[in-house]
C-alpha cells in the first residue's frame, strides 16, 4: 500500500475497494466463461467464434489483474478465494451448457452488458474522486464496449448465414 497515494483518494476508500472486489469476481467468471466456451462451442462458424471468444478470455484476465493491483495499491486484499467470487460477483456466471453458437454468444453478450453498465457507474463515481481508479476503468471499459459489439457482430454474421443458407 501506499499511504499518500491512498490518502488522495476522495471518496471513501473502504466502499471503493468493495466496488472494485466485486468488479475482480466478475472479471473471473468473465475470463472462465469465456475460456471454456471456446472450448466447448460448437455449430456454424465455430472456429471465428472460439478464436473471439479466447481473445476475449485473454483480456478479461488481464483486466483482472488490473483491478487486482489496484486493490494492492490502495490497501485491499483482493478476494482470495473462488467461492468467495459467487458471493461478490454482480454478473454471476453462465455456464455453457447448451453449446450451441448462439447460446454461448447470447451468454456471453449478457455479461458484456452487465460489465458496460457496471464500470460506467463505476467511471462516474470516481470521475472527480479517484483518477487513478477513473483512468484504469475507462481503459477497462473501453474493452468491453468492443467486446459486446465484437460478439453483436459475430452473431449478426451467424444469422445471415443460417438464414440464406
Ligand atoms: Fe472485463
Ligand atoms: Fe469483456
Ligand atoms: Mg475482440
Amino acid at each position: 500500500m501506499g499511504t499518500r497515494g491512498r490518502e488522495i483518494v476522495g471518496m471513501d476508500v473502504d466502499e471503493l475497494l468493495k466496488l472494485l472486489n466485486r468488479a475482480l469476481a466478475d472479471e473471473w467468471f468473465a475470463y472462465y466463461q469465456y475460456w471454456l466456451g471456446a472450448k466447448v462451442v460448437k455449430g456454424p462458424m465455430k472456429d471465428a467464434v472460439a478464436a473471439e471468444l479466447l481473445q476475449h478470455a485473454i483480456e478479461e484476465l488481464a483486466h483482472a489483474d488490473l483491478v487486482a493491483n489496484r486493490i494492492i495499491q490502495l490497501g485491499g486484499k483482493p478476494v482470495n478465494e473462488p467461492k468467495k467470487w459467487y458471493e461478490w460477483s454482480g454478473r454471476g456466471y453462465l455456464q455453457p451448457d447448451d453449446e450451441y453458437v448462439k447460446t454461448i454468444l447470447d451468454q456471453n453478450i449478457e455479461g458484456e452488458r452487465c460489465a458496460i453498465s457496471y464500470y460506467n457507474d463505476l467511471m462516474k463515481k470516481t470521475k472527480d474522486t479517484d483518477i487513478i481508479t477513473y483512468n484504469m476503468v475507462i481503459t477497462i471499459l473501453n474493452q468491453e464496449v468492443e467486446h459486446e459489439e465484437d460478439l453483436q457482430a459475430l452473431l449478426e454474421d451467424l444469422e445471415l448465414m443460417v438464414k440464406r443458407g
